[in-house]
């Protein structure tokens, strides 16, 4: 069957004064609906470009995109403005860390959720007031009926990112982008969102495209899982697959950098020295070389010269040289934590 959401070879590439960015280089992944896909790596990986060139949300003017974003059969990306407007907010929508950033001050909570809904169905004040009562109900904002009156000051750090939820969940998209929507919050309000977003999916049937740096959110909301590195995919598969059995340097670094999810508590966390490549001048050969541990046990000088593929044999897979006898040794200590 065709999958719901579907991306083919996706580049995105930004022109700047210095030259032009590859930010997206060459990404592809399918999505069913109700299921969620978590997108996970470091700032300036690809992530939250991926999900906005989904969204259509590049300006036109510098950003040339390139291969195929196919929703419910619709190819998004020859798709006018006046189409993707359809869709935002309506069979897509998103979520973002900043609740602050996508509510307007100016405007309560409630005619702000309300103007999404008439804007997408055409409803009445009195039935947009209503909804809006409704979404806020759901996302678990107490006194709906009073607090749909209040400004987005008014509401607390958490309860704003409800209410951004519930305008993004507002007419019923069958695809929600979050990009590090628990980021800012701490960890309590963050498992509350966690799981309000899980009984959101459970109940809309939604697919969602969970963007974050951080694995823990990975292992608790993901059924597949795809890591990013300088603009690509360097592995891929389901969350037991990548998390309990990564196949790639860059992944195994991260899980070392952070605490174990159910091992022990002792093992020393060593974070990947070095910095994300630049965009502008990617490094040659596989982007992870200048920070990768393993490089040098790769012969030929390989890892600088020539970019690994990513293979992908049903849904699993990663972009590296190293053999799979090579990795089983290489990788044995992280096993041994486990
Ligand atoms: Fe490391 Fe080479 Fe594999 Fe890249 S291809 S992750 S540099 S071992
Ligand atoms: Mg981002």
């Amino acid at each position: 069957s065709t999958p719901f959401l579907s991306l083919r070879d996706l580049k995105v590439h930004f022109s700047t004064e210095d030259g032009v960015v590859k930010a997206v280089d060459g990404l592809s992944f399918d999505l069913e609906k109700g299921k969620t896909l978590g997108i996970v790596g470091e700032s300036g990986s690809g992530k939250s470009v991926t999900n906005m060139a989904i969204l259509g949300l590049h300006d036109p003017r510098n950003t040339t995109m390139d291969g195929e974003i196919v929703l419910d059969g619709k190819e998004l990306i020859s798709a006018s403005e006046t189409e993707l407007e359809k869709l935002r907010g309506n069979k897509m929508s998103m979520i973002f860390q900043d609740a602050l950033a996508s509510l307007s001050p100016y405007h309560t909570i409630g005619a702000q959720i309300a103007e999404t809904y008439r804007k997408h169905t055409g409803s009445s004040k009195k039935e947009a007031r209503d909804r809006a009562i409704e979404m806020l109900r759901r996302v678990g904002i107490p006194q709906p009926d009073v607090r749909v009156d209040d400004y987005p000051h008014q509401f607390s750090g958490g309860m704003r990112q409800r209410a951004m939820i519930a305008m993004a969940l507002v007419c019923d998209p069958e695809l929600l982008i979050a990009d590090e929507p628990t980021t800012a919050l701490d960890v309590t309000v963050q498992a509350q969102i966690m799981d309000l977003l899980k009984d959101l999916q459970q109940e809309f049937g939604t697919a969602i495209i969970f963007i974050t740096h951080d694995l823990g959110v990975i292992a608790d909301i993901a059924d597949d899982v795809l890591v990013m590195y300088g603009g690509r995919c360097v592995e891929r598969g389901t969350k037991k697959q990548v998390l309990s059995a990564p196949d790639h340097p860059y992944t195994l670094g991260l899980l070392n950098s952070m605490p174990s999810l159910d091992g022990p508590v002792d093992v020393p966390l060593s974070p990947i020295p070095g910095s994300p490549p630049s965009l502008l001048n990617p490094p040659t050969g596989c982007r992870f070389h200048p920070r990768c541990a393993f490089a040098e046990k790769v012969s030929g000088g390989l890892c600088s010269s020539e970019q690994p593929k990513l293979e992908v044999t049903e849904g699993r897979g990663s972009a590296c040289h190293l053999t799979s006898d090579q990795k089983r040794d290489l990788f044995a200590d992280f096993a041994a934590t486990r």
